[in-house]
């Protein structure tokens, strides 16, 4: 399987260097030269596997014979087995039609555990065999960081640098990043919002003079592996609810807009998937991208659901280049055009396109503690913000047939607003309980791109620890 850039000016490479690459090197996405497909018999099938087997039959999918199908087998079952639900991902019903898909079990409680956990073990089989060093930087809105350090610290191939905007995440979250004692990872508060981060991992990775000093890898969702990784669930909650003979809606609490375009992945993959709900929070972006049509930045405002307080969803690209029925030049100039200007026009028939899959939902902070609190009440469930965003917008939107929910965070990750909120106190759970009195270490720098170039050149060499 080869691995195209959605701007078209860089090699094909194979699956690999696409997962190491992260960022394409002309600013564009990867994205696979053509969707593998599943039959429905090949799909129904999946009813009798476990999450680790179906989990190796998508991934082997897009990596082809890149990595030997045992080993990716044996890759999956131990990244599921930290897990602590047997089921990995269990289904909630919450109304007759209405579903809810866990899926925090993982050590750092996010849905990030899910494609952090296999994607580590990718980088150590494949760093393993070519005897190389990588130094991950990643930049997070909250989960990604935490996902990232407890899936990849102690690995000896491979440093992280996890860069968060400070004040903005919980501290539950930070914790999980910043309690790990490993000396291959670094934790930088940066004096800016996420997008800030996001900007200058994106600058570092265009900075070929650190890219030759530092050999550099990123594992946000801009990293194919972790969208390959994040369909698995799709196709196992439908699956568990009648498909391939029933279709199946999803509604997913978007930001990045990595978690829902790997719904589109799966559908393209031959699940039969109704409609995507892209439910975000104040920071509407998609929602009223998908609405207008115009996809523009907005100031980002802090909401209880920090992990979606974004005003520029990468994987949009990804979907804006199918839309434009892969049309590499026209994606490069959208998002060139995006980059400087904040905003672009999406071409009417591309909107078309979209919509044949996705709506978009904004949910106000009022609305989300509302449902916080509905849902314990009349379901018994404490869900945290995020998911509560998603639960919301299923109030919003018509849809035929059954709707799973994608619950991305335990409640527990965030305490302080979901016991305001609710009353109830939500409890870590045991693995994690202690925590709160890990002792932390992370360093603070200023949304300055050189400076935080030279942070990571100095750790990556070993200048600094
Ligand atoms: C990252 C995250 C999201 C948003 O996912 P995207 O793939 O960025 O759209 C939603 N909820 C939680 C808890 C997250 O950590």
């Amino acid at each position: 399987m080869r691995y195209v850039s959605t701007r078209g000016q860089a090699a094909p490479v194979g699956f690999v260097d696409a997962v190491l690459g992260g960022l394409a090197p002309d600013g564009g996405l990867y994205v696979p030269e053509t969707w593998p497909l599943f039959s429905a018999q090949e799909i129904a099938g999946f009813a009798k596997l476990s999450y680790a087997e179906v989990a190796a039959k998508v991934l082997g999918a897009f990596a082809g014979d890149e990595i030997v199908h045992e080993d990716l087998l044996a890759m999956c079952r131990e990244a599921y087995a930290t897990f602590t639900h047997k089921t990995v991902v269990p289904l909630v019903q919450l109304t007759p039609q209405a579903f809810m898909a866990e899926l925090f079990h993982g050590p750092s409680l996010a849905f990030k555990d899910v494609a952090m956990q296999i994607l580590a073990r990718l980088y150590d089989h494949i760093l393993g065999a070519q005897d190389r060093r990588l130094t991950i930087l990643c930049a997070t809105s909250g989960d990604t960081g935490g996902a990232a350090v407890e899936a990849f610290r102690g690995r000896k191939t491979i440093k992280v640098v996890a860069l968060f905007p400070e004040g903005r995440i919980s501290e539950v979250q930070r914790r999980f990043m910043t309690t790990a004692a490993e000396d291959n990872v670094a934790c930088v508060a940066v004096k800016g919002s996420f997008d800030d981060c996001q900007a200058i991992v994106k600058q570092a990775f265009q900075d070929q003079t650190l890219r030759q000093a530092v050999d550099l890898s990123g594992v946000n969702s801009i990293n194919f592996a972790r969208i390959a990784a994040q369909a698995v669930y799709y196709f196992t909650t439908a699956v568990a609810l009648g498909a391939p003979a029933r279709t199946v809606n999803f509604c997913v609490p978007s930001g990045n807009f990595g978690d829902a375009f790997a719904g589109y992945v799966a559908r393209r993959m031959g699940l039969p998937i109704g409609q995507i709900v892209v439910a975000t929070n104040a920071n509407d972006i998609l929602a009223r991208a998908l609405e207008t049509g115009r996809y523009a930045r907005g100031v980002v405002q802090p909401t209880i659901s920090p992990a979606m307080d974004i005003q520029s969803a990468s994987n949009f690209e990804r979907l804006y280049f199918e839309a434009v029925e892969r049309e590499p030049v026209e994606t490069a100039r959208a998002f060139t055009a995006f980059a400087e200007a904040g905003s672009i026009e999406i071409p009417p028939q591309a909107l078309a396109e979209m919509r044949q899959v996705f709506q978009g939902v904004a949910i106000g902070e009022d609305e989300t503690a509302r449902t916080i609190v509905a849902t314990l009440n009349e379901t018994g469930q404490l869900i945290d913000p995020h998911t509560a965003v998603a639960v919301g917008a299923l109030r919003h939107v018509a849809l035929e047939g059954p709707v799973v929910v994608l619950s991305t965070a335990h409640a527990a990750k965030f305490p302080e607003d979901v016991a305001r909120i609710s009353g109830a106190q939500p409890a870590l759970p045991r693995g994690v309980a202690s925590l709160g009195d890990r002792p932390e270490r992370f360093d603070r720098l200023p949304a300055e791109a050189d400076t935080i170039k030279a942070y990571v050149r100095a750790f990556a060499e070993g200048r600094r620890s």
